[in-house]
Formats: structure tokens, sequence, C-alpha cells
């Protein structure tokens, strides 16, 4: 190790910056994140360090730099563009015992800035030993995605909680268990997802648990399995419509924490990919005509599983929330006293439209945007009036053996047989197809070309402008008999 990794206190101690330009205006913006005092050196200033030394916030000497300017600070950056003023400064640095780093001349510096991933206050530092500045970044931004935004948060509310817990487990060892366990629970959960009334609310109880542990079995048992694992929870996670990169990063992050994962027959193997290699994956899968019992059988293992104290992810297509009976599903958990992470996917109608590279909005052609689903007994109910009306974009999710009933109705209601439509099947999957036509057309090119599920129609003028705008994975789009060739033709 050549280098010895610290984080340095600069609140109220004085930087130096030698450079006035725009590279110095990033470190002064760095410093004075750090809450130092910070002195810039330059004959001229960016106008960015222009604002800085205006409101305050920076002194300046609008000179050339001079060992005397090193007077009272502990650390230096020489970012000016010459390099015989960067390297006086570093040899003044040196004379002094100032540490200085020089921009983009390790040789010149005595110490290095690292890339940062700041969740403050958890600050994740990297760096290369000047190797490569490059790839320091690289590294930085894998971190960025593993590392949940509340990173930090879960930090403070761990700082406050601190004092509590120390005085419930005196025992150091037990402690460590207990804060192990607490990180890599419901508590963090909750407080990575936002809810920190929840997890305040569980905290309490995990408490109450290692105390009551303690009354009962004296201290042997404290952090045992009474304790943080007792009960478990569910992560509703919303898939998105197929590919794999279109999850969300907490669905991501969720699916690397989860014991179980229960899915359906929307979810691919290169979403399943992605969840952690040693969960238990179970398929559940519904059968049409058992719908019911099938629902019920799944609210009965969500709380089986959550009851054995595991991390359970309910894992959906699209989002759970979108005709996905998610609703059902947390009435059932929250009943059970269960706590549940609703985790917000893409609705498939969003990625079919980026697909097909069709806008649901557009102004003057489409106001409005409905999402509707035409199975089961309530398609009899809706409104397909307004459903038929101009100015809108009508997206139904079906299953495809009903849509010539479904045009049928739109025509019946007043559509125009003329209005654009498009069927998107397997949207976002590598073997995704879109097909444009009309209303008049559209069931008869779906019959030709066997649609199969799971696919969307989208009704609308906007439906005009579908096209296979991207191609997922490796197979190319399969072409299709495009029936009487109205709409715009397809694209590679
Ligand atoms: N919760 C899901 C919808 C579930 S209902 C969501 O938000 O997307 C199932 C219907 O969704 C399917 O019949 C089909 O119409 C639609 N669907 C889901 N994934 C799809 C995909 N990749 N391509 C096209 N349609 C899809």
């Amino acid at each position: 190790m050549d280098y010895l990794p610290v984080f340095l206190d600069l609140a109220a101690r004085r930087a130096l910056v030698v450079g006035g330009g725009a590279v110095a205006a990033r470190k002064v913006e760095l410093l004075l994140k750090a809450h130092a005092r910070v002195r810039v050196v330059a004959p001229a200033l960016h106008p960015e360090l222009v604002l800085y030394r205006d409101a305050g916030r920076i002194e300046h000497i609008a000179s050339a730099f001079e060992p005397s300017h090193l007077e009272d600070t502990v650390f230096a950056i020489a970012a000016t563009d010459r390099p015989d003023v960067n390297r006086a400064v570093a040899a003044a640095g040196a004379a002094r015992n100032v540490f200085v780093n020089v921009v983009d001349d390790v040789a010149a510096s005595s110490c290095i800035l690292p890339a940062i991933v700041d969740r403050s206050p958890v600050i994740v530092a990297v760096g290369t030993s000047g190797q490569s500045p490059t790839l320091a970044r690289r590294v930085r931004s894998q971190l960025e995605t593993v590392l949940p935004e509340r990173l930090g948060e879960l930090a403070r509310f761990a700082g406050q909680a601190r004092e509590r817990v120390r005085r419930a487990l005196p025992d150091a060892q037990r402690r460590r268990q207990f804060w192990d366990r607490l990180f890599a629970g419901r508590v963090a959960t909750q407080v990575l997802a936002g809810q920190k009334a929840a997890a305040e609310a569980l905290l309490e109880q995990e408490l109450a648990d290692v105390a009551r542990a303690a009354d009962v079995a004296g201290a042997a048992d404290v952090a045992g399995a009474a304790g943080a694992r007792g009960r478990g929870e569910v992560y509703l996670i919303g898939a998105g419509p197929g590919d794999a990169d279109l999850l969300t990063v907490r669905a991501q992050q969720l699916l690397q924490q989860a014991d179980v994962v229960l899915y359906d027959r929307l979810i691919g193997p290169s979403v399943l990919e992605r969840v952690r290699r040693d969960a238990l994956r179970v398929f559940v899968g519904k059968q049409t005509g058992r719908h019911r019992v099938t629902q019920e059988r799944i609210h009965a293992l969500l709380l089986e599983y959550a009851g054995r104290g595991l991390r359970v992810a309910r894992l959906k297509g699209g989002d759970p929330f979108v005709f996905g009976r998610g609703g059902e599903e947390i009435d059932v958990l929250r009943r059970a006293g269960v706590p549940v992470i609703i985790v917000p996917g893409i609705t498939a109608a969003l990625g079919a439209a980026a697909s097909a590279g069709l806008p649901l909005t557009q102004r003057g052609v489409a106001q409005a945007v409905t999402l509707v689903t035409a199975m089961g007994e309530g398609a009899e109910a809706l409104d397909w009036r307004a459903l038929a009306a101009p100015l809108q974009t009508v997206v139904v999710y079906m299953g495809v053996a009903q849509l010539p009933r479904i045009v049928e109705r739109l025509l019946a209601h007043g559509a125009p047989g003329e209005r654009p439509a498009a069927i998107v099947e397997q949207a976002t999957l590598p073997d995704e197809r879109v097909i444009a036509g009309t209303l008049a057309t559209i069931a008869g090119q779906a019959q030709a070309a066997q649609v199969g599920a799971p696919a969307l129609l989208i009704v609308g003028e906007v439906a005009a402008r579908a096209c296979q705008a991207q191609s997922h994975g490796e197979s190319l789009p399969v072409t299709t008999d495009r029936g009487t060739g109205q709409g715009e033709g397809r694209r590679a």
C-alpha cells in the first residue's frame, strides 16, 4: 500500500487552491463542501469563483503564487495550467510540511484526491495510487449503483439509536451481532426505502424482543433468533416489462437481499438472473380459469415465508399496482402485520411506447392516456364510448384472444376504422414485434402474424408512429404481413 487513505476534518481549517480556472473551481467547490476556509491564489478568476468571492465564501489573492500564501494552510491544491507554477507550489509545500495535490501530476503530489461516492455521512473514497484516475471513476460509478441512495440516512439512523442499543445490549459482541442483523434486515430496508417511522417502530420492537429474551433466558440467547430475524418482510417489486436492464436500482438491491423470490409468468430468465444466487425461486404462475384459488395460494405462500422470518421478494411484471393485483397482496400482508416495501416498475405501456418509438401523449393529438384491461368480466362495464373518443391514446392490456372483441366494441362506439392502432408483442424482450395498422385492419394483421402473449394494443393517432424503433438482444425483429399496409413501415 503506497498511500494511506484518511478523511481530513477541514472544518474551519484553511486550504489553499492555486489557479483560477474551471479545474480550480471544481476543487474549490469540493473544499467548500467539506467546510474548509478556502484561499484562492490566481491573477484572474473563473466566473464561478467570482460568485464565490462576491458571496464571501472564499478569500481571493489576486496575484502570482508565492510560498508565503501557504501560511496557515494545512492542505493545498495546485490547479493552474502551468506545470512550473504547480511544481513551485509542490516544492513550497514540501518545505513547510503541507500536503499538496497537483492536478494531473502524481509525481509532484504528496497526496492524491480520490474519486468519491458521497452518501454523507457515509463517504467511499476510491484511489488507484495514481495509476488510472479513469479507472477510479469507473469503480466509483460501479459503487454508485450498489450503494443505496439513503445509505447516509441509515448511518444517521444507526447513530441516533446507538445509545439505546448500548443500554439494551451491554455486551459488545452481542451488540455487534445485533447491528449486523439490523443492517441485513427489515429495519435497514425500511430506512433505505424512506419509511423512517416504520423503521423506528420495528427497531423499538426488536429492542423489546432483546429485553424480553434477556428476562426469560438470561443473557445467553439475547441476540438469538427470537430477536431481529424473528419476523420476515415482503418486497413487492415491479420488474418492468421484461428487459432486465429496465429493473430499478432498488429492485436490484432488494433482489440481492431476498431469501425467497415468488415470480410469475411475465418474469423472464434474464430478470431471474439478477436474483441472489442462493435464493429460493418459487414459480407462482397463474393458470387462467383457476385465478382466484391461485391468488389465494400466493397470499398463503407470502404469509408462510414471511412468517418463517424470511425476506420475500414478490416479483411482478411491469408495475405491481397496474393490473398486478398488488393491492390485494399488500392488504393481506398488512392485516397480518408483515412489513411491505413496494418498488414501482416500468409498466408494459411505457416499455412498449419506448420500444416502438411511440409517444403516448402528443400536443394537440393525444391529450390523455388511458390504461385499460379488457380481461375478465369487467370488460362489459367499461365506458366504451369514452374509450372510442378522439384526442387520446388508449392502451389495452389484454389477452390476445380478446383483440377482435375489443376492436369491435371501439368501432361500435364511434371510433373510425382508419384510427391508427398498433400491437406490441413481448415489448422490450429479444423477440419483440411491433405491428402497425388501423382499427379496421389490426385484428386481421394480428391473426396473420399469430401474435401471442404478452401483447398490448395501442389505439390513437400516435400509434401511426409505431415502428420497431429499438432492437433488443441479438435476434432481429421478425417481419410480418402488414395486411393492407396502412400505418408506417418498420425500421429494424
Ligand atoms: N403489472 C403489469 C401488467 C400485468 S397484466 C404491468 O404493469 O405491465 C398482463 C398484461 O400486461 C399482458 O396481458 C399484456 O397485455 C401486458 N404486458 C405485460 N408485459 C408485456 C410486454 N413485455 N409486452 C407487451 N405486453 C405486456
